[in-house]
């Protein structure tokens, strides 16, 4: 799948050091467009099963570039040292997450800079591709030069990563855009000349070249940004995707109140090309390890500069009332929680992806535990990170006809695929009763209730069957099955 470079596009020597979600998906993306990556983590057990040739994360696409590329360009190593001396850039991908104030916890990143002080050989380009506040940049560059680092032999670059768990290889090598926040013109060279195969299109001319929305005619754009301009450009970019989300609720809120249906609506607004119809899709809310740790950031750096970003403390207000909004909704289903045995499907914070971090679905599940409900979950990719945390308080299913034998009710909390191909008849037989609580709107009402299904979803009202099953079934007057 490699399309190596001659000339003044040769390959570039490249330490990514992280090889989390961000770090894994891009040190095999650099290599996959010609580059020679090695991949550090201090994670001893994560860079093992990486040279076994085992993903450590759920993510598609990755295990066939892994399975193509390791120990040719791309390699796995738990020593920063020797990786930071062999590299021409040194790509930073640890975690940035939100200390108790909101602000960004900064110290992997300080401590892979202090790292790189120590190991330094030459000029290195240092590039953040962690999500960081605003003068990052500026404090990277201050923590090497206060480890004794001479600013001749580095630049600091901003490169934020813009991809999403779940869809990260396609989204790496197919981007919007690729931002370059740098302040050198010897940095920046550099950098463009990584990105080269996909801002000039050749990687895309490949024959083994991942398919995707970009190609020869079409490659990706760069920006070539101060440092400062490409750190906040990741910040608002998803402070406004998160506020994109918060609206379409609460907008979907106002439909319940009056009795319009949220999925008309946003096809209505998402019609306008000012608007998209991205991110417009109703539900429990926002989770994840990026949106809200990044926009608690955003909002600190906003303090922190005399800037009071309200709007985003209203956007993150509103992401929680929603998931309260959703266990009301479940509450008002099935009258009481104490004793109900509930089916969720759904354990990631979305669809496409194992991770669990900050996702609603953990939280309506803990909310469920708490009021007295026992949950049997399915999800196709999270369980054995939704079992580290909730072990033996939760039974977990090997598929969602399993998961719903017996249950009181459906409650659907992430939007994989195969939640919205469900074959209902099967479902309708294996629940005590035939109600589906759905908190990501993965079904037409009608096509549910057909089936003689009560459905309870976002922004819109709840439908039943002609029979009213579902009321019945609120009041516990219906017959078990
Ligand atoms: P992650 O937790 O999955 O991975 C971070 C990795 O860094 C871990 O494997 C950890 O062991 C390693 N690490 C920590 N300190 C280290 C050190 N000193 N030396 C070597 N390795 C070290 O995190 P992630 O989801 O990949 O996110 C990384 C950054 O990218 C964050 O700033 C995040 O906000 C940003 N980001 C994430 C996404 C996403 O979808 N996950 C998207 C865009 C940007």
């Amino acid at each position: 799948m490699t399309n190596h470079s001659q000339g003044s596009n040769a390959p570039v020597r490249i330490a990514v050091i992280g090889s989390g979600y961000v770090g894994l998906v891009a040190a095999a993306c650099f290599a996959e467009i010609g580059h020679t990556v090695t991949c550090v983590d201090n994670d001893e057990a994560k860079i093992a099963a990486l040279q076994g040739g085992l993903a450590p994360i759920h993510e598609d696409l990755l295990p066939d570039l892994l399975a193509h590329l390791s120990g040719t360009q791309l390699s796995f190593s738990s020593d920063l040292s020797t990786a930071i001396k062999e590299a021409e850039a040194i790509f930073i991908a640890v975690g940035t997450p939100s200390l108790d104030t909101g602000d960004a916890d900064l110290s992997y990143v300080e401590s892979v800079a202090a790292e790189i002080a120590r190991s330094i050989n030459g000029y290195k380009v240092i590039v953040e591709k962690s999500t960081v506040p605003v003068y990052t940049n500026e404090w990277v560059k201050r923590v090497l030069v206060r480890n004794g680092v001479h600013p001749e032999n580095f630049d600091v670059v901003s490169n934020p990563e813009f991809l999403r768990e779940g869809t990260a290889v396609s989204d790496f090598l197919h981007p919007d855009r690729i931002v370059v926040g740098a302040d050198s013109q010897r940095a920046y060279e550099l950098l463009a000349r990584i990105y080269e195969p996909l801002t000039s299109g050749s990687y895309y001319a490949g024959r083994t070249s991942l398919p995707g929305k970009r190609s020869t005619g079409n490659p990706v754009p760069i920006l070539h940004t101060s440092a400062k301009s490409a750190e906040l450009i990741k910040h608002a970019s998803n402070a406004f995707l998160a506020l994109k989300i918060s609206f379409i609720n609460s907008v979907a809120n106002v439909c319940e109140a009056v009795g319009a249906d949220i999925a008309e609506v946003a096809e209505g607004i998402g019609r306008d090309s000012r608007i998209g119809p991205r991110f417009l899709s109703a539900g429990i809310g926002y989770g994840g390890s990026c949106f809200p740790k990044d926009l608690k950031a955003f909002c600190s750096v906003g303090s922190q500069v005399g800037v009071d970003l309200k709007l985003l403390h209203e956007v993150e207000t509103i992401n929680a009332k929603q998931l309260s909004r959703f266990l009301a909704k479940i509450r008002s289903t099935l009258w009481t929680l104490k004793g109900k045995k509930l089916a969720v499907l759904g354990l990631a914070f979305k669809g496409g992806t194992d991770d669990v971090r900050e996702s609603p679905a953990m939280k309506i599940v803990e909310a469920l535990l708490s009021g007295g409900s026992s949950v049997t979950a399915f999800d196709p990719a999270a369980m054995p990170n939704a079992a580290a945390i909730f072990g033996d308080r939760i039974s977990l299913a090997s598929d969602p006809y399993a998961a719903a034998e017996r249950a009181d009710a459906l409650v659907i909390l992430t939007d994989w695929k195969e939640f919205a191909e469900l074959d209902l008849e099967r479902l309708k037989h294996l629940l005590r009763y035939p109600i589906i609580i759905d908190g990501r709107n993965l079904y037409r009402p009608e096509e549910v209730t057909r089936h003689g299904f009560t459905y309870v979803s976002m922004g819109r009202a709840p439908a039943s069957p002609a029979t009213d099953i579902g009321q019945a079934a609120a009041h516990g007057s219906l017959q078990r099955n």
